[in-house]
């Protein structure tokens, strides 16, 4: 099973789940069977008595799970049908961990098998928060674990633009990166959210500065609807760079776009 992470950076909201489908489809396309979990760092055991006002809509799953609507946009997106298992958070975590202890068979191991060739994870809330460090410091032990040819991490950012200057910042971008790094998780791709078409030479300094090649970093600015950033990841060739991180090239079969 190969893996591709996608954590947030500067501020919520980003997009983080639209970009962990959209990259779900991308790689769909090119021929690979795809799963996807989403980690909820909150201490609730799932969404359902949370409140639709400050959290937006529940999603209910086919087998009564009710879940974070990113689970909505999957199954949208990739066609598939997904279980409560795939929504992970830190109650259901606490509460699995204290029923073991209590049954006294805490040194069983679970072990979760799907027939997905890579499984599309999203760490839910911005790098750095304090309730995602268990999962950061877990997903950063998984990327060790399974080695470098099968974990590729995305790292969903922002670019502002200042209004008087009129300028694309990068500076968030550069300390949320290094805030990933100094977690020992380090990002192959950026996938940069902005109003407008990132600039060429805002593209050369978020390589240099960041430290990620100019062929890896994405560009998913606003678009009025978000069925086109599969597209978008595709025509600046995302799943090429997806696919070399996890040594994938040789048994994918991309889509002609032309
Ligand atoms: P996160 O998972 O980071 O909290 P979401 O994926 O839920 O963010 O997206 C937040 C909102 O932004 C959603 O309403 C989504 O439709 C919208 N959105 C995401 N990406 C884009 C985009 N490129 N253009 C326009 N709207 C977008």
């Amino acid at each position: 099973m190969k893996y591709v992470l996608v954590t947030g950076g500067v501020v919520s909201g980003l997009g983080k789940g639209v970009t962990a489908s959209s990259i779900g489809v991308v790689l769909k396309a090119c021929g690979l069977r795809v799963t996807s979990i989403k980690i909820d760092p909150y201490l609730n055991t799932d969404a359902g008595t949370m409140s639709p006002f400050e959290h937006g809509e529940v999603f209910v799953l086919d087998d009564g799970g009710e879940v974070d609507l990113d689970l909505g946009n999957y199954e949208r997106f990739l066609d598939v049908t997904l279980t409560r298992d795939n929504n992970i958070t830190t109650g259901k975590i606490f509460q699995s961990v204290i029923e073991k202890e209590r049954r006294g068979d805490y040194l069983g191991k679970t072990v979760q098998e799907g027939p997905a060739d890579v499984c599309v994870i999203e760490l839910g809330g911005t790098v750095g928060d304090i309730e995602s460090m268990p999962f950061i410091e877990a997903l950063r032990q998984l990327s060790f674990s399974v080695g470098h040819e099968n974990f590729c991490l995305i790292h969903v950012s922002l670019i502002p633009v200042l209004g008087v200057v009129g300028e694309q910042k990068t500076k968030p971008t550069q300390h949320s990166v290094r805030e990933l790094r100094a977690l020992g998780l380090t990002p192959h791709l950026l996938a940069c959210r902005s109003a407008q078409p990132l600039l060429e030479n805002t593209k050369e300094k978020l390589s240099q500065f960041c430290h990620v090649p100019a062929a890896n970093i994405l560009n998913i600015h606003d678009v009025p609807n978000i069925w086109h950033i599969p597209l978008l990841l595709m025509n600046q060739n995302g799943h090429h760079a997806i696919l070399k991180q996890l040594n994938l090239l040789s048994i994918a079969t991309p889509p002609d776009l032309q």
